[in-house]
């Protein structure tokens, strides 16, 4: 749950972003906003999408990824499939780094989820 979801149930006193202390940490930024986001997904993302990448909002965002027709070459996969993997992995590693004081995130979270995806 993003801390803006929480601060609407009350479970929180902040809807800001705990990673990089922006206002509201509501889906788009957690998982597309965010420089935490941004550094693990930038070099994954096919040039193709980047048009409207940082300007849509969260359905659009979901909508272009889920959607498109270009393949991740580096791992020989449909970039919906690299995608859905991606944002998991963004969205695992920022609760990790949250909620677990003894987590630290992938040195080079880029090279590791392209090494994942080709195994499974
Ligand atoms: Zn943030």
């Amino acid at each position: 749950m993003t801390n803006k979801a929480r601060w609407i149930r009350d479970y929180s006193s902040s809807m800001s972003c705990e990673l990089c202390g922006f206002l509201c940490e509501d889906c788009i930024h957690a998982m597309n906003d965010c420089p935490y986001a941004l550094n693990v997904r930038s070099s994954l993302m096919p040039n193709d999408l980047s048009n409207g990448f940082f300007t849509a909002d969260f359905e659009d965002w979901l909508h272009m990824n889920l959607n498109s027709s270009i393949v991740f070459s580096e791992a020989d996969i449909p970039w919906p499939v690299m995608f859905s993997i991606v944002v998991w992995k963004i969205w695992k590693w920022r609760c990790k780094r949250i909620f677990d004081e003894e987590f630290s995130s992938p040195y080079n979270p880029n090279v590791l989820l392209t090494k994942y995806v080709k195994e499974i």
